[in-house]
């Protein structure tokens, strides 16, 4: 509802403007895929073992709709094959099937970005920095910048045999969900924000130790580029993302104006293997996910980014027999105005009334007695001045002066 769908439009419109100024191009995929798009994303993605919306259409074909836009993109590259580096960014609807919560919804808005066909660190930097400017743009300043490097895939494997040994050691003060979360993979069981294991989880080994000469390499220059842009950011060293395609530069923004189980804002990260994985060439991509309406929550929280306005500006009372007020609201909207009216068919005093209660700045009242004078009344409805009468084909040019 207005306010926040005017709020949310601006938020985006904030975002669209962000990445073309970066080169990147906008792409829309389609809300539902085959589900096979999805199921490619991993086996053990909470997203789709537990959250997948799916059904059967009328041709048998079994659809899902998407719970996140990564894995479409990668499709849309791979049939497309455009020119790389590919950027492109997106904004729409995801669905989850998840317990829903305040800042946590079956339905929710997502912008993003994602770079595919070049493994250049540079990259990393340019699309992190996509997401800062787009937080600050919207006056945030409490959303914390969280960087990590996961390595390659052979640092990742020594690593999450290094985790699957220190969890087991410690299985029995996990939670019950994470205990199955390890079976499946021990890097998922760093992801939890439940209490009981976070104690388990501070003390557990760390992927740096871990990491290859050109994994650390390519950190380093994610980190050189961050400072030159003079981006904040701390290294978690815990921050992982559990699926096997997800590789090196991985990053998180936090709200702290928010509760700690809803502040993560948007995340994302580089996906070296996925392209591969969805049927397409071995490219390798990056990208990150905002979410929207979290966004939104941390706005208000830091109390920024205030709707748009959209009041009417002028509203136009007319009690003539004619069409003269849809006339004069077109003109004014022609303008670029924003320009409203009452009902025709009502009385001047019960649309006066509605004048009133409008929110517009001005009104602009003729009745028979002004047509015949070929005039029409301005009457401010905020702030100062008295209530004339001007020449009707000196309407605009008055209407105009008057909101200036
Ligand atoms: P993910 O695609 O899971 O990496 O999520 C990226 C961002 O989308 C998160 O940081 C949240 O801001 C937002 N998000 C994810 N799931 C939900 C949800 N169910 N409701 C609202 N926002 C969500």
């Amino acid at each position: 509802m207005p306010p926040d769908t005017d709020r949310m439009r601006a938020m985006v419109s904030v975002f669209a403007d962000e990445a073309t100024k970066a080169g990147f191009g906008q792409v829309t995929p389609p809300m539902f895929e085959d589900i096979g798009v999805f199921v490619r994303l991993g086996e053990a993605t909470d997203v789709v073992t537990k959250e997948l919306y799916s059904f059967e259409d009328k041709g048998g074909r079994t659809i899902a709709l998407r719970p996140e836009q990564t894995a479409s993109l990668c499709r849309v590259f791979v049939e497309q094959r455009p020119l790389t580096p590919w950027k492109a960014w997106y904004y729409g609807a995801n669905f989850r099937y998840e317990a829903s919560q305040k800042g946590r919804y079956r339905q929710f808005d997502q912008v993003g970005a994602e770079v595919i066909g070049s493994a250049d660190p540079d990259l990393d930097t340019e699309l992190i920095a996509l997401a800062a400017r787009f937080y600050e743009r919207l006056g945030l300043r409490n959303v914390r910048l969280m960087v990590n490097s996961l390595g390659d895939p052979a640092d990742r494997a020594a690593y999450t045999e290094a985790l699957r040994n220190y969890f087991t050691d410690n299985v029995a003060d996990l939670t019950e969900q994470s205990q199955e979360t390890l079976a499946r993979n021990p890097l998922r069981v760093m992801d939890s924000k439940r209490e009981p294991d976070q104690a388990i989880i501070a003390s557990a080994p760390t992927l740096a130790d871990f990491l290859s000469s050109e994994a650390a390499a390519a950190f380093d220059r994610v980190q050189a580029g961050l400072k030159v842009m003079n981006i904040p950011f701390d290294i978690e060293p815990r921050l992982v993302r559990g699926l096997d395609y997800y590789n090196r530069t991985t990053f998180e923004f936090a709200a702290e104006s928010l509760d700690a189980a809803q502040n993560a804002v948007g995340g994302g990260g580089r996906y070296d293997g996925l392209v591969a994985n969805l049927g397409g060439p071995d490219e390798p991509g990056i990208g990150f996910a905002l979410g929207v309406d979290r966004t939104l929550l941390a706005c208000d929280a830091e109390g920024v980014m205030g709707a748009p306005a959209t009041n009417p500006q002028v509203w136009i009372v007319a009690a003539t027999a004619g069409v003269e007020g849809i006339a004069i609201v077109d003109r004014l909207r022609l303008l670029g105005l924003r320009a409203d009216k009452a009902e025709s068919s009502k009385s001047m005093k019960a649309q006066m009334k509605r004048a009133n209660k409008s929110g517009a700045d001005v009104a602009v009242i003729i009745g028979e007695d002004e047509l015949a004078r070929g005039e029409a009344s301005i009457k401010p409805l905020r702030g100062q001045g008295d209530q004339h009468s001007v020449p009707i084909e000196q309407l605009e040019t008055a209407v105009q002066e008057y909101l200036e």
